[in-house]
């Protein structure tokens, strides 16, 4: 087991591949697999069912391949799911009290969180006279979204900065 190297431990197949990242000695090496978790792994104990894995196990896009695979991060959220609130990405979100909207469309466009403009500012006036429960359909959208055919990717506030500012 050396650094770089690809194992698997048989006795944890729920972790999947790891890669080891550094060796400390004494057996021990920490490795980081594709659940995002690093472990130690130590040979004495792990014994024989800790087994090397040929690159070519790998799967292409698996995180270990990576070129920032020793970076350790969270397994990514399912498609189309914000990874700040697991709600989807096409759902327009409401935060603080309604000052906050998220735009389906420049959330889906980001990809990975619910991208949100100040409201009802940024959706119109159309929308804002829209009551009752969760809006849906054009109208939804921020008003470059539903103004613009292919909309420029702007930087709203995502979901994640919301939660921080303390909504
Ligand atoms: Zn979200
Ligand atoms: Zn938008």
């Amino acid at each position: 087991m050396q650094e770089e190297d690809f194992v698997q431990h048989l006795g944890q197949l729920t972790w999947g591949f790891g890669r080891v990242l550094v060796c400390v000695g004494d057996g021990k090496c920490r490795a980081i697999f594709t659940d995002g978790e690093t472990r130690t792994l130590d040979l004495k104990t792990a014994g024989a069912r800790l087994v090397p894995v040929a690159r070519s196990e790998i799967v292409a896009d698996s995180p270990l391949l990576r070129a920032d695979w020793r970076s350790p991060r969270k397994t990514a959220a399912p498609k189309g799911l914000c990874a700040h609130c697991q709600k989807p990405l096409n759902r327009a979100r409401y935060a603080a009290g309604r000052d906050w909207k998220s735009c389906p469309r420049c959330s889906t466009t980001h990809g990975s969180e619910h991208v949100f403009w100040p409201y009802p500012v940024e959706f119109g006036e159309i929308d804002a006279r829209v009551t009752g429960k969760s809006p849906s359909g054009p109208q939804s959208h921020c008003n470059v979204c539903r103004r613009e055919l292919n909309p420029p990717s702007r930087a709203g506030t995502l979901c994640s900065e919301l939660a921080s500012k303390g909504s």
